[in-house]
């Protein structure tokens, strides 16, 4: 897609620390780390997130997986533990409108979402 910057970075038009991909799947290091390892995991094609994803577009998903699972295990995380984490839309604060899995570890993260602002 025209102006999105990870199809940009798949196509090699901007440059991107690219730790592991395969034919469907890119993982790259986030440019603004907040854990010791930080991998964006995101599909070559374009989907803007997992609301948006059907048969035709799931055969990524299994590409993903692996690339979820050797990461870990490349970046020493696999045993310590990490956390997969897929903004999706505003309320998320999605920035980046193509779909994207944020894998973190490295150290203890801490509760799963910030307690400030929370409530029902
Ligand atoms: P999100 O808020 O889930 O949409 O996260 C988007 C992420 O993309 C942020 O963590 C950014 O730091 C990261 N990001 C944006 N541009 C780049 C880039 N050119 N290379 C690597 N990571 C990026």
């Amino acid at each position: 897609m025209a102006d999105c910057i990870f199809c940009k970075i798949v196509a090699g038009e901007i440059p991107a620390d690219k730790v592991w991909e395969d034919d469907h799947v890119l993982a790259f290091r986030d440019i603004q780390p907040i854990a010791p390892t930080h991998v964006l995991v995101i599909p070559k094609v374009h989907v803007e997130s997992f609301a948006d994803v059907d048969e035709i577009r799931a055969p990524f998903l299994a590409s993903l997986a692996r690339a979820v699972r050797e990461v870990a295990a490349a970046e020493g995380v696999d045993t310590t533990g990490y956390r997969l984490l897929a903004n999706t839309g505003p309320d998320a604060g999605q920035e980046v409108m193509h779909l994207h899995v944020h894998l973190l570890g490295g150290r203890p993260l801490g509760p799963m979402l910030s307690m400030r602002g929370s409530g029902r």
